[in-house]
């Protein structure tokens, strides 16, 4: 070694941390923080659910990247003025667009915690894995799995699908399809869920390296529930075309208007056929938790895989998407791969293997699971599955509103906690797309739409702890004004939009 080397390279004073000079005043800031958040919850029905963001707070959010510090305090009140007025809104209850959680200031403390420890759950010796391990057990009960079952949380079921769809594929090819891709063998392989099925499944298929071509999506009756008849079918005709199909998706909860598959059926055609049955659970799996819906989950015991999100009905804060395999030994077929910087070994920090590292692409993870620990102790399943059937019986009141009022049209069956209808107007798709996104501009409520059959709809995904009767009669008044100001009058109308008065702040 040269004595240059030897030499000790200058190091600059403590005082170059990022950890403040003087812990006191961060301490003051961050309980106002704190205290800010708490009376965001608190407050929220006092806010629109969601306006417009102004050009001018826009733009300020396509500064110059900044060299020099700034001021804690500052960069506090830029959040709150600029930032917090310009949320999604999935934390009002007036918000039904999509299918999006409330969150619970449960969970909002837990991600702070969880923030403090800032641990990386890829692996290791340490108590938030056990923490993780503990809500796989949970979930396992919860879905009646075996013993040596695994899961792992990802960022949500759009990646919980995809990875589903890997496992299958190691499963159907051997292990060496990790080495070797998907070849001529792989090309073969066909993939079958239904038209309503979630269009995350058909990208996992291209992303996967299948070709999106490869899935077939098969009809649904007048539920929206997949055609077995017509599965049967298809399959039959794939096999004697040549080709394998191995993996079939059922749905717990379709996005557009709540239909669950025959689950039972479909476990039963999988075995019979020798196929993988995953179950796209995003937000119907935690529906297990409702003593009214679980029946209707009947089947999905015997999936192979299912893809669920806390961060949905679950009402854990974003992100908390969960994915559980029947057998975890062909989840690590999929995804163990072996790296010397990743040794494990009997004690020290680097035993405990096998690590969620092994469970899924990712290596550095967060601590989702401590927000998802904290929702399921402070609240226990009973009264998160309670808040789940009264999203449903909200659905069921909003239902027979539309119903009763022959302005308004029901557009499919309501079955979960997702109500599909629209004004009656001539060139309705036209008017009806007008309502919702006058609605979301009033601030009033957040419906989104979706498309059956061609026409479209406004659709209300229930989600929501907080939504109560009174947002859904804020939502069909909203409809009633907004149709008739939409369907009236013409030119006029964007002034008198305009022009209704501000909500509350
Ligand atoms: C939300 C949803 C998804 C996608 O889940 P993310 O958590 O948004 O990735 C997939 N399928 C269904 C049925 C969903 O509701």
């Amino acid at each position: 070694m040269t004595k240059l080397l030897r030499e000790a390279p200058p190091v600059s004073a403590s005082s170059e941390t990022l950890d403040p000079k003087n812990w006191d005043d961060i301490r003051a800031l961050g309980h106002r923080m704190l205290d800010d958040m708490i009376d965001y919850a608190a407050d929220i029905r006092d806010r629109p659910v969601w306006q417009p963001i102004p050009d001018q707070v826009r733009a300020r959010f396509h500064a110059a990247l900044p060299r020099q510090a700034s001021d804690l305090g500052e960069v506090y009140r830029e959040f709150t003025d600029f930032i917090v007025p310009y949320a999604t809104g999935n934390v009002h209850p007036g918000f039904m667009g999509w299918v999006h959680g409330g969150g619970t200031a449960v969970g909002m403390l837990a991600e702070m915690l969880a923030a403090g420890l800032n641990a990386n759950l890829g692996g290791r010796d340490h108590m938030p894995i056990e923490v993780e391990r503990q809500i796989v057990e949970w979930t396992r009960q919860m879905f009646g799995f075996p013993d040596g079952a695994s899961g792992i949380f990802v960022t949500g079921t759009s990646m919980a699908n995809l990875m589903a769809v890997l496992v299958a594929r190691t499963m159907a090819l051997g292990r060496s399809v990790r080495r070797h891709g998907l070849g001529d063998d792989g090309a073969l392989l066909t993939a079958y869920t239904s038209k309503a099925a979630h269009g995350c499944i058909t990208k996992a298929m291209d992303i996967s390296g299948f070709g999106s071509d490869a899935l077939r999506c098969i009809g649904v009756d007048r539920f929206h529930r997949i055609d077995l008849q017509a599965l049967r079918v298809q399959i039959a005709l794939d096999r004697s075309a040549g080709l394998k199909p191995f993996l079939v998706v059922g749905s717990a909860g379709t996005v557009d208007i709540g239909a669950i598959d025959d689950l039972a059926a479909l476990s039963a055609l999988c075995r019979e056929e020798g196929l993988w049955f995953h179950v796209d659970g995003a937000f119907g799996a935690l529906g297990i938790l409702s003593p009214e819906l679980a029946p209707r989950l009947a089947g999905i015991e015997n999936a192979d895989s299912i893809a669920l999100d806390f961060h949905k009905w679950g009402q854990v804060p974003y992100d908390a998407g969960f994915l559980m395999v029947r057998d975890g030994d062909r989840h690590r077929d999929a995804f163990a791969a072996p790296a010397a910087y990743l040794r494990r070994e009997t004690r020290g920090l680097a035993a405990n293997s096998p690590w969620p590292c092994d469970l899924g692409p990712d290596l550095s993870r967060g601590f989702r699971a401590l927000k998802t620990w904290f929702t399921l102790k402070t609240y226990g399943t009973e009264k998160l599955g309670g808040v789940i059937t009264r999203t449903c019986a909200l659905a069921g009141y909003l239902e027979a509103r539309v119903l009763a009022e022959p302005r308004l049209e029901l557009m499919a069956p309501v079955q979960l906690n997702i109500v599909c209808f629209r004004y009656r107007a001539a060139d309705a798709s036209k008017v009806n797309g007008d309502i919702v996104m006058d609605i979301q501009e009033s601030g009033i409520a957040a419906p989104s739409t979706t498309l059956l059959d061609g026409e479209l709809a406004i659709r209300a995904a229930i989600v929501n702890h907080r939504t109560d009767v009174g947002d859904i009669d804020a939502l069909i008044s909203a409809v009633l004004e907004f149709g008739a100001q939409r369907s009236c009058s013409g030119d006029g109308l964007m002034l008198q939009v305009e022009q209704s008065p501000p909500l509350a702040m």
